[in-house]
């Protein structure tokens, strides 16, 4: 089914359970259905048809989930960009995936960007929301907290610029087209896959919906008594899958909070006594980390679910003492709409693996070299997976496609094995991601920021083992005849550059870099350098 008739099925069993918690201001599923529906009007009238790209540059806020839905009721792709994202950044995605119309909030931190792709893209128009709206009526505390994030200005009488509660001003009943939930495209998901080249993954209706059962099926008590933290962002399909199809497709409620404050989460799971908290290992680490832990309640937390990146057993270990809920690993990816694998809710959960293929999911381990031939049982090979949640493939890159693809298998770029018990046990990567807690980042991304430097003649980057992070870059240099900078000066001059997630922990001057037989640069001798280094330390 498509994710809209899912939407609707569910608003239609439990119209007055609340779907949405915004920092105690509850919605409905009737009122977020008279949202969706208003906003799938309002974008009928602007013009908008079947395919066409609607983006959403938005924090977790309750006009996400209108909007999300909405789009995809008038029959539009989604686009998701996250609310981090440089101009740059947020024009380039914009130009590939051909988007016209993007959400965003007055938000300082976004309107001002949103703005200047609007001058400089073929964007058209933008949408925009105001978070104070949405907050409970309380001019407390709560609302000077998100005074400042309202001061952006916003420009007047530009048509192109249209306020969120001007779009939702009709009755929501226009006539709405028909959705093929295999053929249609839902979700357009931007991911660096294994190349670290952004393309937007094609995740169709079906892909999503199928993923939410998925989820739900792996679960011995799904339902309306769900209350779900929705703290991981939702421009990650982990989140679009984990927290807020999945909360649908149960009937339950999410806990929305736009960003990530252990004490906020933790006031939050005080509050509204949550039985569900899905996030990255990071995230938990975190918690732990804060003395506030020690005070909460968590009686009313049955599940935590770890994905993104590997969970280290001792966060495992601590965080399940400390709550009494079960903290269960699972994994995937962008291309799977992510979920392809999880270790079961209730029964036997083995510590170190990824756990068991996701119903209706297949896992087939490959040689290394050549993807058409099946590695032998118990040996470490690439990890493939068939699927009903695998996507259709990569938004107008049939090259990419023809990478990724083995005929129906997708290949994950992640090496690693299953077990006797049918535990698909991850042990390495053949992609050059570096997984920053949850956050993926390319070496290539940082490499092309170090080779702005004058100084710098090659430049390679790798994942070093962090002892919060999981992994953290390393940047390896060689300088140009005559050059002397010295590493510390190149990491100041470097980390200001980058993303958050993306910062180097040290930056290394070397004469040399290793490079192939055929003279190119190599990574794989400095990754295993560092490896040997972690493990004599
Ligand atoms: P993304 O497409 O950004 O979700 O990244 C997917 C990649 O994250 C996978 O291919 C893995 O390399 C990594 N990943 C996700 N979950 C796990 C996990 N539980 N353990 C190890 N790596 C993971």
């Amino acid at each position: 089914m498509s994710l809209v008739e899912m939407f609707e099925r569910s608003a239609t069993a439990h119209p007055e359970a609340p779907l949405i918690d915004f920092y105690g201001r509850h919605y409905s599923y009737a009122q977020v259905r008279d949202g969706v529906r208003r906003v799938a009007c309002g974008l009928t009238v602007l013009g908008v048809r079947k395919g066409d790209r609607v983006g959403l540059f938005l924090p977790n806020v309750p006009h996400y989930v209108a909007a999300y839905y909405g789009a995809m009721m008038a029959g539009a792709t989604v686009v998701n960009f996250s609310p981090l994202y440089t101009a740059t950044e947020l024009e380039h995605q914009v130009e590939d995936s051909g988007t016209t119309i993007l959400f965003t909030l007055t938000a300082k931190a976004l309107l001002p960007t949103a703005l200047e792709v609007l001058e400089n893209s073929s964007l058209q128009t933008l949408v925009v929301g105001s978070i104070a709206g949405a907050l409970p009526p309380v001019k407390s505390l709560l609302f000077r907290m998100f005074k400042s994030a309202e001061t952006a200005p916003r420009p007047a009488d530009d048509p192109r610029i249209i306020p969120f509660s001007k779009l939702i001003a009709n009755k929501g009943d226009c006539p709405m087209p028909q959705i093929d939930p295999d053929k249609d495209i839902a979700l357009l998901q931007y991911t660096g896959g294994t190349t670290g080249q952004p393309k937007g993954a094609m995740l169709s209706h079906q892909n999503l919906t199928a993923n939410a059962r998925q989820v739900q099926m792996m679960d011995p008590k799904p339902g309306t008594e769900d209350r779900i933290i929705g703290v991981l962002p939702f421009f990650h399909v982990f989140a679009n899958t984990c927290a807020l199809n999945r909360t649908v497709l149960n009937g339950g409620e999410i806990v929305m909070l736009p960003r990530f404050d252990a004490a906020q989460v933790l006031a939050a799971m005080q509050r509204t006594k949550v039985t569900a908290l899905p996030g990255v290992p990071t995230m938990y680490q975190a918690l732990l980390d804060n003395p506030e832990t020690r005070k909460v309640d968590f009686s009313s937390l049955r599940l935590c679910i770890s994905g993104g990146a590997p969970l280290p057993l001792e966060v495992k270990e601590k965080f399940e003492a400390l709550t009494g809920a079960k903290l269960v690993e699972g994994y995937g990816l962008t291309e799977s709409s992510p979920v392809v694998c999880s270790n079961p809710y209730e029964g036997l959960n083995k510590t170190g693996t990824v756990g068991q293929p996701v119903p209706g999911t297949r896992v087939r381990v490959v040689d290394r070299e050549d993807p058409t031939k099946e590695a032998p049982d118990g040996v470490p090979g690439e990890l493939t997976f068939a699927g009903p949640q695998i996507m259709k493939g990569y938004w107008q890159r049939p090259d990419a496609d023809r990478e990724v693809f083995v005929g129906e298998w997708l290949r994950t770029g992640d090496v690693g094995y299953v077990d006797e018990d049918g535990y698909v046990k991850i042990v390495d990567r053949l992609k050059d991601m570096i997984a920053v807690g949850g956050f993926k980042v390319f070496p290539s991304q940082i490499e092309a920021v170090l080779y702005h430097h004058p100084a710098v003649k090659e430049a390679l980057v790798i994942g070093v083992p962090d002892s919060y992070h999981g992994e953290c870059p390393k940047a390896f240099v060689s300088l140009q005849e005559g050059a002397t900078i010295d590493g510390e000066a190149l990491k100041a001059w470097l980390n200001p550059q980058l993303g958050k997630h993306e910062r180097v922990g040290s930056v290394e001057v070397r004469l040399n870099l290793p490079k192939t037989l055929v003279g190119k640069l190599s990574r794989k001798e400095l990754v295993a350098e560092e490896r040997a280094k972690a493990q004599a330390a």
